[in-house]
């Protein structure tokens, strides 16, 4: 049995996912179809559609879905770009955290490359959090600034953001705040009501994969980013897929109903995880927000092993039968320090030589005793090799290499 420590990259489907899902994929129809197969597919589309409004406490007419959280991330900043934009073109300022996921990342660097967006980049502090200051600062400078992005919860560190106090900013500007829930949705309170506009994902807590949803306030200025069909509000064309969401639908419900005691179970396993790792390596450094589920998610352990590459450490663990990461999967195998670590303050050095540990619905005792056995060994291992790799550069360097 392998011991699966990674479920910020994606978790172990829910059994009341599977079930919806397989039951769906049963059933023949469009849910734009009119004749009563169609209408069946339909039925099925809004009965999920209902059930996730009522989980958020939003209008169902407000969840959008799409196909996953990076799709509901950029249909967000782009969408809203162009959507404030037209209205008045002289809003060319895009705020956006610097340990935003790539998702929103990447589509706010290219808005900045291909449509002239001035993006102001959020500074956050060594723990990753934003100062709401600096964005009500921002807002208040002057009325041009299109959209903000700052998301609830960092995938790398799991450090929680003051979202409240930022949607308070951003309303009193009437601004459109974005908030990627892609980690936080399942494992904290998401208030869903409070951004213009929220991503979440179904994989990332107990749903299928290629799913999710951007929960999108009625009055959301948000342009499509696809065109076709009108299916979603018009703002996401595209035949709907009908057995994806109703799994992704159950799997709200079940990580929304036990919440609280899950939570409660999850971190109290990742604080023995910590306390175990820290012993086994008193040199380690814990990144992050330190504290309850309003500071940190509760599944998350991101600890620095000096002298140690990262990548080493996750290849020897690996081998031992433990899957642990180096930092968000979409960037694994790049071998550039996280952008989260740096833009927290933490050298390039001991950025390389972190661990992402995440847990999860599926967590259980054995996950962590499985790692605490087979890291003293890998530490060992990864010690010796970065040593090696030292001394390597060393002689390069004397060499006049
Ligand atoms: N946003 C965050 C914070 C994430 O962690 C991820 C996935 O790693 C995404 C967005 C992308 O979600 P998806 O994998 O559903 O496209």
């Amino acid at each position: 049995m392998r011991a699966y420590l990674d479920h910020a990259a994606t978790t172990p489907l829910l059994d009341c996912a599977r079930e919806a899902l397989v039951d769906a994929l049963g059933a023949t129809g469009n849910a734009s179809s009119l004749h009563w197969s169609g209408r069946a597919a339909r039925r099925r589309l809004e009965e999920a559609r209902e059930s996730i409004a009522e989980q958020l406490g939003v209008a169902p007419s407000e969840v959008v879905f799409t196909a996953g959280g990076t799709e509901a991330d950029n249909l967000a900043v782009k969408g809203l770009w162009w959507g404030r934009t037209a209205a008045r073109p002289d809003r060319r300022r895009v705020l956006a955290s610097r340990v935003e996921h790539h998702a929103v990342l990447d589509p706010v660097h290219w808005l900045g490359a291909h449509e002239g967006a001035e993006v102001v980049w959020l500074d956050v502090d060594r723990l990753g959090r934003v100062d709401p200051a600096q964005v009500a600062d921002e807002l208040a400078r002057a009325d041009d600034v299109a959209l903000v992005a700052v998301m609830w919860a960092n995938n790398e560190v799991g450090t929680v953001q003051p979202i409240e106090a930022i949607a308070a900013a951003c309303a009193h500007a009437d601004v459109p705040l974005h908030v990627d829930a892609v980690q936080a949705l399942g494992s904290i309170p998401v208030d869903a009501a409070l951004p213009t506009t929220l991503a979440i994902s179904g994989h990332k807590l107990g749903g299928p994969m290629g799913v999710g949803a951007l929960v999108a306030r009625r009055n959301a200025p948000l342009a499509p980013l696809t065109h076709g069909g009108g299916q979603e509000r018009q703002v996401r064309s595209g035949t709907p897929d009908v057995p994806a969401i109703a799994g992704f639908a159950a799997a709200v419900a079940h990580v929304l109903g036990d919440l609280p005691e899950r939570a409660a179970r999850v971190a109290a396993l990742r604080d023995t995880l910590l306390a175990g790792v820290t012993t086994l390596a008193p040199d380690a450094v814990v990144n992050g927000a330190q504290g309850g589920p309003d500071a940190r998610l509760p599944g998350n352990a991101h600890v620095s092993f000096p002298g140690c590459e990262g990548d080493a450490l996750l290849m020897l663990l690996d081998a031992a039968g433990v899957d642990v990461s180096t930092g968000s999967a979409c960037t694994a195998g790049v071998p550039e320090p996280s952008h989260v670590l740096l833009a927290m303050g933490i050298d390039a050095v001991l950025a390389r030589s972190s661990l992402r540990l995440t847990l999860g619905h599926s967590s259980a005792a054995a996950d962590v005793e499985a790692l605490l056995a087979a890291l003293p060994a890998a530490l060992d291992r990864a010690r010796r090799a970065g040593q090696v790799r030292i001394s390597a550069r060393l002689a390069t360097a004397l060499d006049g290499g």
